[in-house]
């Protein structure tokens, strides 16, 4: 469903990325570990649009994400090209990004009204069951900082979910949470990677949790997947002595 062919990203003279081919089957659950500043919160914001590359292409269920066809040639995207292929992709950032002034049941249903002009009772109905779903039907009317902090991340879970995404990325969304907050956080996460079948790509530095749900891990380091195979072999198995040193921070 998305495949990343030979991708550089620079940022000044900065090689953060130097070359990233990947493959993501559909409903695949991907991993993804490695130092601090290894370029992984970048990989993720390239395939929500957030960032462009500097060289290579971006694949998403057959779409280029960042070239369109003009009259038989390929030029850069436009504006509404980007729109359309982001609205395939579902993010969840480790701040929440919720709008304040608006109530949870709001916050679900603004992009489904807004961006893809759907019926407003239909888009209504799924952000209920959403938020049902995250264990916040309850709060619908609340607004998030009448919220914890895991209870936010649930309902920026829920709003992703009501997009119905092909995609969902999550860029360490437990890194922000007080430690007693983060174990209702994995546990949605567990439930949507168990039961729905869309892929997933999660930037995460909790590797039982990694284990558990992973059907792929990619150790990334200085910019190239270092590592890349089944949640055991990558996290359990592997002999690459810079994997084992990182890996050895975690346990
Ligand atoms: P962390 O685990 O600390 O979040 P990461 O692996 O997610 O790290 P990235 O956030 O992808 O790493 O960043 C990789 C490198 O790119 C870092 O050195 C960072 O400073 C740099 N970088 C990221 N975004 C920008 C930007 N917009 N402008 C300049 N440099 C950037």
């Amino acid at each position: 469903i998305v495949q990343y062919k030979d991708v550089h990203k620079s940022f000044g003279d900065v090689k953060v990325l130097k070359g990233i081919d990947l493959d993501i089957h559909p409903a695949e659950k991907v991993a993804v570990i490695g130092p601090s500043g290894s370029g992984k919160t970048t990989i993720i914001r390239m395939l929500m649009t957030l960032e462009e590359p500097t060289s290579g292409d971006i694949i998403v269920d057959g779409t280029n994400l960042w070239k369109m066809e003009k009259n038989g040639a390929m030029v850069d995207a436009n504006e509404k090209h980007l729109r359309q292929v982001r609205g395939d992709i579902g993010m969840v950032f480790q701040h929440f990004n919720l709008f304040p002034h608006m109530t949870i049941l709001e916050n679900c249903m603004t992009a489904p009204i807004n961006v893809k002009g759907e019926d407003k009772k239909e888009v209504e109905q799924r952000s209920m069951e959403m938020l049902e779903r995250v264990g916040l039907g309850d709060k619908f009317d609340n607004y998030p900082s009448q919220l914890s902090g895991g209870q936010k991340q649930r309902v920026a879970m829920a709003r992703a979910l009501v997009m119905r995404p092909k995609v969902m990325l999550f860029d360490e969304v437990t890194s922000a949470l007080d430690p007693e907050l983060v174990g209702e956080v994995l546990e949605v996460i567990r439930d949507i990677a168990k039961n729905d079948d869309m892929a997933m790509v999660l930037v995460t530095h909790e590797m039982d949790f990694a284990l558990d749900i992973a059907d792929k891990v990619l150790f990334l380091d200085e910019g190239v997947i270092a590592e890349q195979g089944s949640a055991a072999d990558v996290i359990e198995h592997s002999e690459n002595p810079r994997l084992r040193e990182f890996l050895s921070r975690f346990r």
